[in-house]
């Protein structure tokens, strides 16, 4: 499909889906009404918390690292045993078939913040939640899956699509109860394993539409209304840092940093370790840098701007910050390039320059670091120019402060 070619999602102006709808209000009665009525009258055991706490999980990682960074967005290659794992979790998540939820999510990408968007969030945080599920979308299968040839060429999809209510009452129904069974619990190990994990997957999923396109920061890019947001990390299985996957959706991780919780992330490293997943995809670290200095640029280009500041100021300031950006990225480009040719070239290399070649990138690091450091002051320095709606006016100071920080 070209760009400009616009699917038809009328879904505002469609009929209701009556069983989504039913399902959707439904199932928290029964997860949250029936749970504490069971817990009320039987109690709890072990068992019942390893049946939620173990369905919960592989649900969850059927969506995220299966439907979502698998299937949509192809972010490394993968098993045909973790294939089938994903397709019949992921179906248990009851989020529709694989086909049907990476078609959807295809579009979101695409068309974000539009009304081909089929969550769109500037229909409001309730219809990007749950509210867009309640319509019937009218357009034909032909027409919906012409953004997935990839996944209707593959048997596995195609099959799991075809047998994906059977796959829901067996994997998400039967087996939860089979489970309570064993200690003679059908209905704790029903409700605990099906009912109220499928609403708390549900919800946690469908944040990730709406609070993770609300609240938040934008990072990486200001062009659409996706955000990151820390908070949201561990309710999402690790997928709150949504302004960073907008914008470099084909990375295998949506919290790029060590210490950002993605459990999807760390479930794909294991994988990696079990033979399970091959070639998993990263944005290099200079691209990453380049798209945070852009936005911070810009952010006070548009403060510089308002701040009503004479304009010979404004041009000596802008070149100031040029400069600097310009600097940062140069040392970033000279360390990432070296790193990587040293990596490349060095079981070929004597030991001598291998050595010549480690002090060399010891040098360009340290190069980085200052140029990050001293991009750092300046933005900080920057920040402190009073809101112009609180002053009106740029405060020599702070300009001060600015042009005089050293760049190199
Ligand atoms: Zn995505
Ligand atoms: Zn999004």
């Amino acid at each position: 499909m070209d760009a400009t070619t616009k699917s038809s999602i009328a879904r505002p102006n469609a009929q209701f889906d009556l069983v989504n709808i039913a399902f959707l209000l439904l199932t928290p009665i029964v997860a949250f009404g029936g749970t504490a009525w069971y817990i009320f009258y039987h109690g709890v055991t072990r068992l019942e918390l390893l049946n939620f706490s173990l369905m919960y999980l592989f649900t969850g990682i059927g969506i995220t690292a299966g439907y979502h960074r698998y299937y949509t967005h192809r972010s490394y290659d993968c098993s045909k045993p973790l294939q089938l794992f994903y397709l019949i979790f992921g179906a248990a998540a009851v989020e529709n078939s694989a086909l049907n939820w990476c078609s959807d999510h295809r579009y979101h990408h695409r068309f974000v913040d539009t009304d081909e968007d089929p969550y769109n969030i500037l229909r409001g945080g309730l219809y990007a939640h749950i509210g867009w599920i309640f319509y019937k979308d009218t357009r034909s299968v032909h027409e919906k899956y012409k953004n997935i040839p990839d996944l209707l060429k593959d048997p596995l999809v195609v099959w799991q699509d075809k047998w994906y209510l059977f796959i829901v009452l067996v994997v998400s129904f039967a087996l939860p109860a089979y489970v309570g069974l064993i200690e003679g619990r059908p209905v704790g190990g029903l409700l605990w394993g099906g009912f109220l994990r499928i609403v708390i997957v549900h919800h946690m999923t469908f944040f990730i539409n709406s609070l993770a396109h609300m609240w938040g920061t934008k990072p990486y890019s200001e062009k659409d209304t996706a955000r990151d947001n820390w908070m949201l990390g561990p309710f999402t299985f690790g997928e709150g840092y949504h302004n960073f996957h907008h914008k470099f959706q084909a990375d295998f991780r949506n919290g790029v940093r060590w210490y950002q919780f993605d459990l999807g992330k760390w479930w794909l490293y294991a994988m990696n370790f079990l033979g399970q997943v091959r070639h998993l995809k990263r944005t290099p670290e200079a691209l990453i840098l380049k798209a945070k200095l852009e936005v911070q640029m810009r952010r006070i280009e548009e403060r510089l701007a308002a701040s009503g500041a004479p304009e010979r100021m404004w041009e000596l300031v802008q070149g100031r910050l040029e400069a600097g950006r310009q600097r940062f990225e140069g040392a970033m480009v000279q360390y990432y390039c070296a790193k990587l040719e040293y990596k490349r070239q060095k079981d070929a290399w004597t030991a001598e320059m291998r050595r010549q070649w480690a002090a060399k990138l010891e040098t360009y690091q340290n190069d980085l670091d200052e140029a990050r450091r001293r991009w750092a002051e300046m933005i900080r320095a920057m920040n402190r120019i009073p809101h112009p709606s609180a002053q009106g006016l740029l405060s020599l100071t702070v300009v001060f402060d600015v042009l005089k920080t050293r760049l190199w």
